[in-house]
Order: C-alpha cells, then sequence, then structure tokens
C-alpha cells in the first residue's frame, strides 16, 4: 500500500502486473507486538527524581564558563557516565524513558540497548507508548533490508530512537545525546565468538566521548566493574532504593541438597503444591540444559569429551552424550574408558528437571523454555500462554528471567544455584548473585508475597549466603577483595590468546614461545598454556594463554609479539572476555 501510495497508481494496476507475471504478490506477516500496557501517569519516587534530574542536568548543555563556574555539580560535575543501581521493581525504566523524552526535547537522539530483544517484551511496549513510530527496534530477526530502512529512518533523523541488542550501539545517530544499556552487568553485551570482539560498554563509552553524549548504565546487579568506576569517581552512582509499588521483598530460603538424588526437594515440592492449589504459578530455573552428565559404573569416572576433557552431556531423548562446546558426539550408552555400558547420571540440566516435573505433578500444564524453544520461535507464544495462565509452571534456563513481569507467579525455585558457582571462572561468583537477584525479582510482583527458594550444596557459601540476604554492597566488598588479592579487573585486563594449529604439539607449542615473549615485556602475569574451549575446532587444536594485563598498553605488546613471531594467521586475542 505504502508503495502504491509513492508511485501513485491503485491496486488495479498492482493485480494486472502480477497477472502479467511481472511482480509477485506474497503475504508476510506483519511485525508483531506482543505486549500492549495502557499508557499510565506515573509519579516519579524521590529516587526516580534525584536520579532523573542528575541525567537531565548532564544533558542540558552547560552554560559557557564565563556566566557560571563549571564546578556547580561538585566533584563530579564533568562526568557524564551514570551507574544507575536500582533494586528490582525501583522503576528504572521509567527514568530511562523520561531521560530519552528530554534528549528528544532538545532534538537529539537515543541508543537504547536491551540483553535480549524477545526476552524483554514488556520494556519494548513501554517505549513504543511512549515514543510510538520514533523509534526503530533492532533484533537479529530483521532482514537486511528492514535493518537498512531503520538505519535511513535514524539517520535522516525521522527515528529517533535505536532500541535493541549489542549492535544498535553502531546505529547511525548524528544527534547522539544520550546511550542507556540496561542490564548492564549481561555477558550478552561482549561480542566473544567473532571478529570484532567488543564490548558494548566500551563501545559505548567511546562514542560518548566522541560526540559528548551521556551514558547511562542500569542494574539491580551491577558488574563488579562497574560498580568499582561509580565508587571511584569515573562514572557517577545513582540509586534506587525504593519499590515503585509498595511490596514486600520475597522471602528466600536456602535448601541444603548434599545427599539429595532428585532435582526437587521435598520442601520445593511442598511449596509448589501449595501454589497449585492457591492457582498461583512458579517458575524453576536450571542453568544447565540436557539430562545429565554420565558417570561409568565400573571404572568411576566421568564420561568427558576427548578433545576438550569437559564432561558430556547426557540428551536422553536422542540418547547421546553431547560437548557442549566442540560438538563432539557419543551414542548411548557407553563409557569412553573401558567401554562398560552401564553408566550413572548425575547432575540435572532441564531436560532432566521437564522430566522429574511431570512425574511428580503429572495432571499439570507446564512448559521448558531454554535457548532452544527461543531458537524454534516459540518463546513469545509460551510466555503469552504464562501470562494469560494456561501454563501454571514454567521450566527454563536464567534467560527466562529477564526483565518479565507476572504478578500472579509467587514462587521461584533456583533448583542448583550451583551450575554457576562451580564453573571455573573469575566471575563465577558474580553470576551466582546476579542468578539469585534475577529469580528474586521474578517472584511477588502482585500483590501476593513471593518466595525464593535456593538450593544448593553450598548452603554455607558467602556468596550464597549475601545473594540470599539480597545485599549488594556486603557483596561487593567480598568480591572486590578477593578481585584484588588474586589480581583480577577492574584492576587487571584479562586477555584471553589462543594459538591454534592442526598440528596438536606444534600448538602447543607456539603458545610456549609466545608466553616467554610476553613474560620478557613484563605486561603481566601470564597463565598457561590451557586447553581452550573448545579444544578442536575446524581440524585444529587450540591452547590458550590468561594475561593479566596491568595497562593498556598490553594489548599492543601483544600484537606485537604475536607479529614478531609471525603468529597472526594462528592467533585470537579476546580482551575482556565474559564466559
Ligand atoms: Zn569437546
Ligand atoms: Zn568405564
Amino acid at each position: 500500500r505504502e508503495l502504491l501510495a509513492r508511485v501513485g497508481c491503485g491496486a488495479g494496476s498492482l493485480r494486472a502486473l502480477a497477472q502479467a507475471g511481472l511482480v509477485a504478490i506474497t503475504k508476510k506477516p506483519r511485525e508483531r507486538i506482543e505486549f500492549h500496557e495502557a499508557p499510565k501517569v506515573i509519579t516519579l519516587t524521590a529516587g526516580q527524581q534525584r536520579a532523573l534530574e542528575a541525567i537531565v542536568q548532564a544533558l542540558t548543555p552547560a552554560p559557557s564558563p564565563i556566566d557560571e563556574p563549571r564546578e556547580r555539580g561538585g566533584r563530579q560535575a564533568g562526568v557524564r557516565t551514570f551507574l544507575l543501581h536500582g533494586i528490582n521493581n525501583s522503576g528504572k525504566t521509567e527514568v530511562y524513558i523520561r531521560a530519552c523524552q528530554h534528549a528528544l526535547e532538545h532534538n537529539g537522539q537515543a541508543i537504547v540497548l536491551v540483553p535480549e530483544i524477545s526476552l524483554t517484551p514488556q520494556l519494548i511496549a513501554r517505549f513504543r507508548n511512549y515514543f510510538g513510530a520514533k523509534i526503530a527496534v533492532y533484533h537479529s530477526g530483521l532482514t537486511d533490508a528492514e535493518r537498512a530502512r531503520h538505519w535511513q529512518r535514524l539517520k535522516n533523523g525521522e527515528a529517533q530512537i535505536a532500541i535493541g541488542v549489542r549492535a544498535a550501539i553502531f546505529a547511525p545517530c548524528p544527534k547522539l545525546k544520550l546511550i542507556v544499556i540496561d542490564e548492564e552487568h549481561e555477558s550478552t553485551y561482549k561480542q566473544d565468538d567473532t571478529v570484532p570482539r567488543y564490548h558494548v560498554r566500551d563501545v559505548a563509552l567511546k562514542r560518548a566521548q566522541l560526540t559528548g553524549a551521556t551514558v547511562v548504565l542500569g542494574s539491580a546487579t551491577p558488574s563488579i566493574e562497574s560498580y568499582f568506576h561509580a565508587r571511584h569517581g569515573r562514572y557517577r552512582l545513582l540509586e534506587l532504593t525504593e519499590r515503585v509499588v509498595p511490596t514486600q521483598p520475597p522471602t528466600i530460603k536456602i535448601i541444603d541438597m548434599r545427599d539429595r538424588k532428585n532435582l526437587l526437594s521435598p520442601i520445593l515440592r511442598a511449596k509448589i503444591e501449595q501454589r497449585l492449589k492457591n492457582n498461583e504459578q512458579i517458575i524453576l530455573f536450571l542453568n544447565r540444559l540436557g539430562y545429565s552428565i554420565a558417570i561409568c559404573r565400573r571404572c568411576r569416572q566421568t564420561v568427558k569429551c576427548p578433545h576438550c576433557q569437559i564432561a558430556l552431556t547426557v540428551y536422553m531423548h536422542e540418547q547421546e552424550l553431547r560437548c557442549r562446546y566442540c560438538g563432539y558426539t557419543l551414542k548411548m550408552p557407553r563409557c569412553r574408558s573401558c567401554g562398560s555400558t552401564e553408566l550413572v547420571f548425575e547432575g540435572g540440566g532441564t531436560e532432566r528437571l521437564e522430566l522429574e516435573v511431570h512425574k511428580t505433578f503429572p495432571h499439570i500444564n507446564f512448559r521448558r523454555m531454554d535457548s532452544e524453544s527461543v531458537r524454534r520461535g516459540e518463546h513469545a507464544a509460551i510466555l503469552e500462554a504464562f501470562r494469560q495462565g494456561q501454563i501454571q509452571l514454567l521450566v527454563g534456563t536464567q534467560m527466562i528471567g529477564l526483565g518479565l513481569d507476572f504478578p500472579n507467579v509467587t514462587l521461584v525455585g533456583i533448583v542448583s544455584a550451583d551450575t554457576l558457582l562451580d564453573f571455573p571462572d573469575f566471575r563465577a561468583g558474580e553470576r551466582t548473585f546476579q542468578l539469585i537477584s534475577q529469580a528474586a525479582g521474578r517472584a511477588g510482583r502482585g500483590e501476593r508475597p513471593g518466595e525464593v527458594i535456593i538450593q544448593t550444596r553450598h548452603p554455607d557459601n558467602e556468596i550464597i549466603q549475601l545473594a540470599a540476604a539480597q545485599d549488594y554492597r556486603a557483596f561487593y566488598k567480598h568480591e572486590i577483595a578477593l578481585r584484588e588479592a588474586l589480581g583480577y579487573p577492574p584492576f587487571t585486563t584479562i586477555i584471553f590468546v589462543t594459538v591454534e594449529h592442526r598440528n596438536e604439539a606444534k600448538a602447543h607449542e607456539q603458545a610456549n614461545r609466545l608466553k616467554e615473549r610476553l613474560e620478557v615485556r613484563k605486561v603481566g602475569e601470564v597463565l598457561g598454556p590451557a586447553r581452550a574451549l573448545p579444544y578442536r575446532l575446524r581440524g585444529r587444536s587450540r591452547w590458550q594463554l590468561m594475561l593479566k594485563a596491568l595497562s593498556e598498553s598490553a594489548q599492543k605488546a601483544v600484537w606485537e609479539t604475536v607479529t614478531e613471531l609471525k603468529l597472526a594467521d594462528s592467533v585470537t586475542v579476546n580482551v575482556d572476555p565474559q564466559l
């Protein structure tokens, strides 16, 4: 219709063209908005008001220094990056919206970044309500033509807000005034797997520096690095400590899972049953795919990937054992060491949880939601059915916890808090704290109080305890001390240098040579080489060095060394990897 109006002819001419076979008419689904929210007048809380004022002040061009001293805002008057640390339900989105509104009123443009479009429908819906056609939404499902159209609309000023996932940070906004990064701690903001390897936060800060734009990083559980910078004056800290709707925070309970065989403890089972009786809804989180891992009954070995040396995941339905890093697959059941077919299944993933829920509560409506259902495009339908109450219980990985607001959910179970805690990465504690906080944010958003059950084999672990108490500051203090003692960010920058070669020994030898040279240059502590994950990729073996870089110049030193050794074709460098 749009096209016909532009060329100035009617539908009849189009039909004639189609009959002549010159054009084809196809039906395409319209871009759908899954969530609607009526615009309502919202009175800001005192905290929201203060935060907004600070941001607006930064957005307002300062009068010339002669008229007014620059220091009027105090020591941090010049800082244009804000960390908006707001507890769950404290109304961060409203602050983003008003800040955008201000930028637009002053003839500016804004970029708003979210970790995952399909899982943050409510935030998008609110922006649509406020700004209508002024926004251009970016997601990975856009066709090239659609993306180009959005690009054009932003460039010529027809659209004023680009809202989307990490690539939207590159949206062409000639009048850029404001960049908002919601859930700034999310690891999806780092592009780790392909070139260019970048973190959205770094790109945002650079763009802001070049254009004079203001940056707002928002989170209920900021990354340790961002909170550190906010406390030391590089960013300005804005805090929202008050809930918009004065509901009670959920009660959080830790359940000891040592010596437990089932995934659901008797307490969690009883609580689920009780909610089902009351017609309330339940979310169960489990951050592990598949059924379980397998251990040989005869030789007691965990069945591992021969390349990556990581436990293989059992997929019961497919009768397969699979490596989640390199995709190595083994037919079930079989021990790789001794050939025995008797395996014991330990630990559990979403597939096993699904079966257990089905066995325990055979008559309820429940669905599983994880990366697989998102890939199949079922997530929108599942979320909608859950919202309407057709589904009573939702089982899924952490991703379903992003920005969802279901007032009838009164129980959230973290089936295992240990999946992240036991992960060999210095951010394991941070990720665990975030998982628990996110879960807590999903429980009891309506009138009825919410409850969170944390199941763990480490009930005395300090991180679990602090997360259960929802004490971010104490957690930060604990974590920053650890990072300083062990030399992790923000005190260093982690750089992964991966060497790959068809010949296994050669890859290892080159990695060692690289290590020697780097140590001579004193750029920081060099650890490894260790097997990279995945270890085998496109027929090559990969060895990895971990550098704890002490200064910004280390990156340059790494590349110089790589070039000297003529390894540029076989080396990848990843700064600040997010596992
Ligand atoms: Zn593997
Ligand atoms: Zn065996």
